[in-house]
């Protein structure tokens, strides 16, 4: 196989989606026990020897970036677990082609770490803030508030740019705190980005339970202040307004309200191996077993290629809510 730079490869799927983006999954391990995302007590975390390791890890984003895909988003669980996550960062910023490297975390070890993954070729970065009162943030996660607003600060400081809160949006749990959000972005020149919550594995059903349509929160916060369409580079499946006179943009993340699969461009790598080829779908190819099968880097991108041509076209998490998707720890949401 040549050089998809030289012969302008693609990883196009069958409903001419073009496949750019690369969510990585580091670990399905988190310091935080989210209501919604880890089930209570839950045990049944990857064994170590299943995990990839780096070298892994970077052969397959190297045969990724040879088929064309420029952006990568390190994730988890919390990718701040996985030690020595920031070698790891430096070896894909360093893979010819290789142009947006990206993190989602929880923040809680942000500061000790931000230094060191910026300095990795980290530039962007989401951080997930549910609320910004400590008990509320504490019944939410189980973990406490001011380390992540520590590891916020220490993010500006750093010099990541731009710096995006995920906020998952719950009724009877953080819906009184929307404008406060919008504040606290303001004060900070961070972007918002809401969520609606999705039927992930067993935790799903708590995840179901409140559901808050983003539309009227849309509405809600029309009222108050004055939305115009905005627009965001990198800005995924986020629809974004921006309030006018400040440059703080707001992004709705509606998987059920308003789902975005036609403008899917990702793949998700779990950190067992498995290339998920949908969020919300089991269809996969598990790359473990040819990587340490001794797969040539052809076969590699050939395989790549293959499961690619079988992206489903669609999550149905709306018309089929109850079906049991892996939880989204595993998957790298
Ligand atoms: N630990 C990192 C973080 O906090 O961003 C990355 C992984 S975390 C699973 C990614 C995002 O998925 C978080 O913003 C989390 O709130 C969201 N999430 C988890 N379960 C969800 C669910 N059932 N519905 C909607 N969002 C969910």
């Amino acid at each position: 196989m040549t050089d998809s730079r030289d012969s302008g490869e693609r990883l196009i799927d069958p409903f001419g989606r073009s496949i750019e983006y690369l969510r990585l999954s580091v670990t399905d391990r988190c310091n935080l026990r989210c209501f919604y995302c880890i089930p209570k007590g839950f045990k049944g975390f990857e064994q170590p020897e299943h995990w990839l390791n780096f070298a892994e890890i970077e052969r397959v984003v190297r045969a990724f970036s040879e088929l064309g895909v420029r952006k990568v988003r390190l994730t988890g669980g919390e990718p701040l677990v996985r030690k020595g996550l920031d070698q790891l960062a430096r070896a894909i910023t360093a893979l010819p082609g290789m142009d947006d490297l990206s993190l989602s975390t929880n923040a809680v070890l942000l500061e000790p770490h931000a230094d060191r993954l910026r300095a990795a070729g980290v530039s962007r970065i989401n951080v997930s803030l549910d609320s910004l009162r400590a008990d509320r943030f504490q019944a939410i996660t189980g973990g406490p508030l001011q380390p992540v607003l520590d590891g916020l600060a220490h993010a500006r400081r750093a010099g990541f740019s731009p710096i995006k809160i995920n906020m998952v949006a719950m009724a009877g749990i953080n819906d009184d705190e929307f404008e406060d959000m919008v504040a606290f972005c303001l004060d900070n020149g961070f972007t918002l980005r809401l969520i609606e919550t999705m039927p992930m594995g067993s935790s799903g059903d708590a995840a179901s339970r409140h559901y808050l349509d983003l539309q009227t929160v849309k509405r809600r916060l029309a009222k108050r202040y004055e939305l115009i369409p905005g627009v965001m580079p990198g800005g995924g499946p986020a629809r974004y307004m921006q309030v006018k006179g400040t440059p703080l943009r707001i992004g709705f993340i509606t998987p059920i309200s308003q789902h975005f699969c036609e403008t899917c461009n990702r793949v998700r790598l779990s950190v067992d191996g498995t290339l998920y080829l949908c969020l919300g779908q089991n269809d996969r190819l598990e790359l473990r077993p040819l990587l340490r099968g001794g797969i040539s880097d052809d076969g590699l991108k050939q395989a790549i290629v293959e499961a690619i041509a079988r992206k489903p076209e669609k999550h149905t998490f709306r018309e089929n809510p109850r079906r049991m998707i892996r939880l989204m720890t595993m998957t790298g949401g």
